[in-house]
């Protein structure tokens, strides 16, 4: 019998990278933080970092990359694995995979932060019972991770959910949002930073009677009623350090079914709301998971190819 095989697993984010290692089906180890610097500075920190992890305990088998986004996803682009235009500083067009397969020479499977999430909340979490699972993160930005039958959604690039355009709750109409380049979208006007511009405080800390919580939390059940509505979804999990607020879960939930009003059949929508709309099973470890098992899928994929092209014996 061959050893278990050994995956390293990353989740990159704008203000830290999280690196571990893992057995296949084991608990990650050796986590470490490294903070989100200059992309060189940062990958040459992460390379040293499995580096030395296989210097100790032998070869990765494979890297799997949550990351931030959003990011060129197209195996056949010739810039597949770099971010895209994105406001932060530096990391416009940087490659996250070509240094890390230069450094480490082992596969590497990519994919968005949250799509990742999803797939560790569908495999493994809160959706582990669900067909089709939405991941949705509400912090300094929003969002959305979609795993449809199993299989992470990936169209031109990925689904950018968070921008997305709300009907404005009527107390709110005055703030003009704080996205860079629609204003009040989802993101601009529930993220993290929205709510801070907005109300001089974090949810959590204003009045449990302030209307900010009904306002937010009406916003984030639209959201879950809009992926009910176009991806038939039958659970979306919310994540992210808003989510910490006590009772968002249960406004987002009041909010989704007066939204939906009975349209749709499952009972997830209705009676049982409280199993669509969730928290995330895996805790704050849902995007570190699924760098795992970007990891493991690209361990596989590498062996189906070796196979076909005849260096290996299947
Ligand atoms: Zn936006």
């Amino acid at each position: 019998m061959s050893a278990p095989r050994r995956f390293g697993a990353i989740e990159a984010g704008g203000t830290k990278f999280v690196c571990a290692i893992a057995q296949e089906g084991g608990d990650l180890q050796d986590p470490v933080r490294i903070d989100t610097t200059s992309p060189r500075d940062t990958l040459d920190a992460v390379a040293a970092y499995f580096l030395d992890q296989q210097a100790r305990h032998g070869a990765l088998d494979a890297l799997g990359i949550a990351s931030f986004g959003p990011l060129e996803l197209d195996p056949a682009a010739a810039g597949y694995g770099r971010l895209l235009p994105t406001p932060k500083p530096g990391w416009s067009g940087a490659d996250l995979v070509g240094p890390l397969r230069a450094a480490l020479g082992c596969p590497i499977g990519l994919d968005t932060d949250v799509n990742a999430a999803a797939l560790a909340e569908a495999r493994l979490g809160a959706g582990r019972d669900a067909t089709s699972v939405a991941y949705a993160t509400i912090g300094t930005g929003i969002g959305v991770g979609l795993v449809l039958r199993g299989q992470a959604v990936h169209g031109r690039m990925h689904p950018e959910v968070g921008h997305i355009s709300l009907r404005r709750d009527p107390r709110d109409q005055a703030f003009a949002g704080v996205c860079p380049f629609h204003g009040d979208c989802l993101e601009g006007l529930a993220s993290g930073p929205a709510i801070a511009a907005r109300y001089g405080r974090s949810l959590s800390e204003l009045a449990p009677t302030h209307p900010g919580h009904e306002i937010i939390g009406g916003y984030l059940g639209q959201l879950a009623a809009n992926l009910a509505l176009t991806c038939s979804v039958d659970r979306v999990v919310f994540g992210g350090g808003v989510m910490g607020t006590p009772g968002l879960l249960g406004l987002i939930r009041r909010a989704a079914r007066q939204r939906l009003n009975g349209y749709l059949q499952p009972d997830c929508y209705r009676e049982a709301i409280d199993q669509f709309i969730v928290e995330p099973g895996l805790g704050t470890l849902s995007g570190i998971t699924g760098a795992l098992l970007l990891a493991s899928a690209a361990a596989d994929a590498s062996l189906r190819q070796l196979r076909a092209s005849g260096m290996l014996e299947a």
